[in-house]
């Protein structure tokens, strides 16, 4: 299987460290509001990885975080000079930090069902990690690469050689660029928080006792303590959007191989962002769309998924109405025509186009093309029965739960009205035969004329 590797900028063969297992992580949802779209490709994306290595035999160790704490807002070109997510929506909505966790994780968990995506070993939560966190901070004290400023302890990434290996942002050439640093106690512009304070004027509802005093651990810190402890000190892989390349997954690198003196991630995968309208997703220009608008609108989650099959995962994918309409479209079509098939589980799947498919799929993932298969098999000479197996088999990469659309039966009052209908067209009653197949198209049945004469009824999608 080959892979994008962001780390050394190539594609690569990808080789785990044990045989037959991979240890995969993927930086999931912040908890304080409902995930927009273009989260959503990420996730997808970790869920296509997923299930591409299980295709090529692999057992995953898959860990999902949740952030649940300390993701602050960016003010005034500081990554993390803002309010808490978490604690801004709370006073916002008038309820407490620990609602919104829970409203917004239950949200989550019940949308990442719907788009269909295998579940991790476990999804981890920030604040059941806080002692692990404090550890690690320790370490890093212990090994002389943190500092105490008036507002938290700080991570001195120049104290790390190979800072800007992932991002290709260096020390230097940040200090060089002619960005003001709002901290003015960082040594480096690049330094960020392990451990900020609690304010002294403000009561957080998120806080803890640490070494070094009352308060909160750093967002970068969760996702490295979360690894180490979950999946060790070296992984597979690390997946996560483009967004969080130059800063969030340097840091983590920077803090890991700090503590622990090893390589932390052989594959950084990360996925391009997702477009709306042509542009930046946004609050102000009325796009900023999440799952919901999208159900709101009439379209389902895996319309949504078939979207994002549609552009390899680190190209440009734009969404509009129009674009989701279409997938809505070509999902609608594979449905109608696999109820139409005969289902014989004996019959035998053709290795041939499977064998394409999964070339495809290996080869960095490139589903659109796989995608073209599908269709290619869809309108070959393989028999029905054939044809049925091999899809749902492609369907185990696909997700577009298949399945569920096979031999779907026709009740019996249907039956009777199509029976109704043609023997009004026998005898050229049209208009009778034409009112007949409107009430049968409200029970969400469309009636198709063989041209031997006879009639298949089908459900209406
Ligand atoms: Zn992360």
């Amino acid at each position: 299987m080959k892979i994008y590797n962001s780390l050394t900028k190539q594609i690569e063969e990808f080789k785990p460290i044990e045989p037959d297992l991979v240890k995969m992580y993927c930086c999931g949802p912040t908890v304080y509001r409902d995930q927009q779209i273009g989260n959503w490709r990420t996730f997808c994306l970790s869920d296509f990885l997923h299930r591409a290595l299980k295709m090529n035999g692999y057992k995953v160790d898959f860990i999902m975080n949740m952030t649940d704490v300390g993701h602050l807002f960016e003010s005034e070109g500081d990554p993390e000079g803002g309010e808490d997510k978490i604690e801004k929506q709370s006073s916002e909505e008038g309820r407490s930090a620990k609602d919104i966790v829970d409203f917004y994780t239950k949200r989550f968990l019940q949308e990442y069902k719907e788009m269909n995506l295998l579940e991790p070993q476990k999804f981890t939560k920030a604040t059941e990690y806080i002692d692990d966190q404090i550890d690690l901070i320790a370490t890093l004290e212990d090994k002389g690469y943190t500092y105490e400023t008036s507002d938290g302890v700080y991570f001195d990434t120049s104290k790390f050689e190979k800072y800007g290996e992932l991002s290709g942002l260096t020390v230097e050439n940040i200090r060089e660029g002619a960005r003001v640093d709002p901290n003015p106690e960082k040594k480096n512009p690049t330094d960020f928080a392990l451990w900020k304070f609690s304010p002294s004027d403000k009561k957080r509802q998120q806080e803890w006792q640490s070494p070094w005093g009352m308060g909160f651990p750093g967002w970068h810190l969760e996702c490295s303590s979360m690894v180490l402890t979950e999946l060790g000190d070296t992984i597979d892989i690390h997946v996560g959007g483009e967004d969080l390349k130059m800063i969030h997954h340097q840091n983590e690198i920077a803090q890991s191989e700090c503590a622990t003196g090893q390589k932390f991630v052989n594959y950084w995968v990360h996925g391009a962002f997702l477009t709306v309208d042509g542009g930046k997703m946004s609050k102000s220009l009325g796009n900023f769309y999440t799952l919901d608008d999208v159900k709101q609108r009439g379209f389902s989650p895996l319309d949504m998924r078939y979207l994002f099959m549609t552009a390899h995962y680190m190209g440009p994918l734009n969404f509009t109405w129009e674009a989701i309409q279409n997938a809505k479209n070509s999902l609608k079509k594979i449905y109608e025509i696999i109820s139409t098939y005969e289902h014989d589980p004996k019959a035998q799947i053709s290795e041939k186009y499977v064998n394409r498919f999964n070339e495809k799929i290996s080869d960095d993932l490139n589903i659109p093309e796989a995608l073209a298969v599908f269709w290619e098999l869809i309108k070959s000479p393989v028999s029905e029965a054939s044809k049925l197996n091999t899809i749902l088999k492609m369907d185990e990469f696909l997700g577009l739960k298949l399945q569920e659309h096979i031999g779907v039966e026709i009740p019996k009052n249907v039956l009777d009205l199509a029976k109704m209908r043609g023997e009004y067209r026998k005898n050229g009653i049209w208009d009778k035969a034409d009112v007949v197949r409107r009430q049968m198209l409200e029970l969400g049945y469309i009636v198709e004329d063989l041209p031997t004469g006879e009639y298949k009824v089908k459900k209406k999608f």
